[in-house]
């Protein structure tokens, strides 16, 4: 009887250390919850993680761009996207989805593959660390351009591209995007000037406001 009794209290212990683990971690998850009503002006940079309950809280829809590619892009953002594009192309400037959404998972296996080939050090220089790229939100978009046929995609081209992409970029915030890595501000987001990754922010106003001061999202948001 007596053992059966320590056995029992064995038992209890365990699982109240099971108990302990499981609620400690559910606790760390819930400090990056996210409100409905926050979603568009959600920072995910490489200090702030993908809020815990993202994927509950948007619709990511797979589309297709006029290269026949598969995209996947938060429900919103496309639609606003489509607008934006269709008011370029009076303009004579073609614009398309590249890269979007992109899951944690995916991300993850990103960095598997280039910490195997490349190694760590290379890796954290040039792969974003799962939980942390703007990508996983759905509302960061990567276009690229096609202009008198010819596409112009690679990262060094797009940046050469100055006449097209500063037409491009003054009709953003009235389609209610801002352009997120803005050139003289990388120590504030941690990335170099991309001409190419538009943020969503779900506002006309908001996105004149962003684009008219200078700011990024991070100087906005931190704004009392
Ligand atoms: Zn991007």
């Amino acid at each position: 009887m007596y053992l059966l009794r320590k056995q029992f209290d064995a038992v209890v212990a365990v699982f109240a250390v099971i108990f302990i683990l499981v609620t400690c971690s559910g606790r760390t998850e819930s400090e990056t919850l996210v409100n409905k009503d926050d979603v568009y002006l959600t920072l995910v940079n490489k200090t702030h993680e993908l809020p815990a309950n993202w994927e509950k809280l948007v619709q990511i829809d797979t589309v297709k761009n006029s290269l026949d590619e598969t995209i996947q892009i938060e429900h919103k953002t496309y639609a606003s996207f489509l607008e934006l594009r269709e008011a370029l192309l009076s303009e004579g400037i073609q614009i398309e989805l590249d890269s979007v959404y992109r899951s944690v998972e995916d991300q993850q296996e990103l960095w598997d593959y280039f910490t195997e080939e490349y190694g760590e050090k290379y890796t954290e220089t040039y792969v974003a660390v799962p939980g942390y790229s703007e990508h996983h939100t759905g509302l960061a978009v990567d276009i690229f351009v096609i202009k008198d046929g010819k596409v112009i995609r690679e990262n060094d081209e797009m940046i050469a591209d100055r006449k097209d992409f500063a037409v491009i970029h003054d009709h953003l915030a009235e389609y209610g995007f801002i352009l997120r890595y803005l050139e003289g501000k990388e120590e504030i987001t941690g990335y170099g000037y991309e001409p190419w990754h538009l943020r969503f922010v779900n506002s006309k106003e908001i996105a004149e406001e962003i684009t008219s001061r200078g700011l990024t999202l991070e100087e906005y948001l931190s704004e009392p």
